[in-house]
């Protein structure tokens, strides 16, 4: 594989960006837990990114596409390989008609601000949803009855082996928080949304108020990753439900806590392990089990 130096050197010509190593990724993820990253890098450009991908397999180092960190964590060993995060690939064009081509790594919060400048309506519900376009589409994340699935025109997107492919809304294998993304290994590059014009200050009203709403929840005060669960919608009770009937709602075990406001959070009260959060989580879904018989589904993914 070559020595530690040159790798670090090659890497970096490929990523066109120094390339850090032994980097905490509790620093990259919303619940602030999470060892290190061997090598992690936020290549400026797509070009840059797809050769430091290529050059990742040539050296058979495991790489990890990286969004806004908002729906995963890193196991407390860290990850012995290439965490290459998309936080640059942020470029915003509007287009005539409401369409809006956006960098997979532009964050929701960005695209709020400008669909409020812009006029642009369809997307107030992610109104202070924590990530990233291409995270949002990869989990096709849901909130106040709408998903990414009803605003995606097309995606563009790097097969594992570096060429572009264009793949249409039908193209995309969207359910309930599932896309076609989560088992094919692509990585989004830019995603076009279909928005609709309308007026700025109706925008603004109501992605203030969803924002709003999610702050009075509490969802900010304590760092997490969401919903620990997905919502089985055939059940027709939410998981935080369920957990709530358990007893489980404080329950916590060494830094990590199931949320009094919210039975399906799991938050960090300053220490915790990322081995507290999957024992907590197994602890969530025994119990729920036994008193349910129903089997939650993880939402946040456990990297590697
Ligand atoms: C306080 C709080 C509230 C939340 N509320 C909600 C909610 O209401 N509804 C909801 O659905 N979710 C919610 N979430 C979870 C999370 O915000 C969403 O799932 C978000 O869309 C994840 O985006 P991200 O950019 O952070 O993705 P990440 O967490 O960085 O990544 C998630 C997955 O997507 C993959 N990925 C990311 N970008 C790309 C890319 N460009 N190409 C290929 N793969 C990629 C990663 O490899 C990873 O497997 C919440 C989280 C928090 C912390």
């Amino acid at each position: 594989m070559g020595n530690f130096k040159d790798i670090i050197t090659q890497l970096s010509n490929a990523a066109q960006t120094p390339v850090q190593t032994q980097h905490p990724m509790s620093q990259e993820c919303s619940f602030r837990i999470g060892g290190p990253a061997r090598y992690f890098c936020a290549p400026p450009s797509v070009p840059a990114l797809r050769d430091c991908v290529l050059l990742a397999r040539k050296l058979r180092l495991d790489y990890f596409i990286l969004g806004g960190g908002s729906n995963l964590i890193f196991r407390d060993e860290g990850f012995d390989g290439i965490v290459i995060s998309t936080q640059k690939l942020d470029s915003i064009l509007i287009r005539p008609e409401g369409r809006v081509d956006v960098g997979a790594g532009l964050s929701n919060s960005a695209l709020t601000a400008a669909t409020i400048k812009n006029g642009l309506a369809g997307f107030e519900w992610a109104s202070g949803l924590p990530g990233t376009i291409g995270g949002g589409v990869f989990m096709n994340a849901k909130c106040y009855t709408s998903a990414f699935s009803e605003i995606v025109h097309a995606v563009t997107a790097l097969t594992p082996e570096g060429e572009q492919v264009h793949l249409k809304h039908s193209d995309c294998g969207f359910n309930y928080k599932c896309s076609i993304f989560q088992t094919n290994s692509y990585i989004l590059t830019q995603v076009t949304l279909q928005l609709l014009p309308k007026n700025a200050e109706t925008i603004r009203q109501r992605s203030d108020e969803v924002r709003q709403d999610r702050e009075q929840k509490g969802q900010f005060l304590f760092p997490s990753a969401g919903c620990a669960f997905k919502n089985d919608y055939n059940i027709g009770v939410p998981a935080g439900r369920l957990i709530e009937s358990c007893g489980l709602k404080g329950h916590q075990i060494g830094g990590v806590r199931v949320y009094a406001q919210h039975a399906n959070f799991i938050i960090n009260t300053g220490n915790g392990r990322t081995r507290e959060v999957l024992e907590l989580m197994a602890l969530m879904t025994t119990r729920v089990w036994e008193k349910h018989h129903v089997r939650l589904e993880p939402e946040i993914r456990v990297v590697p």
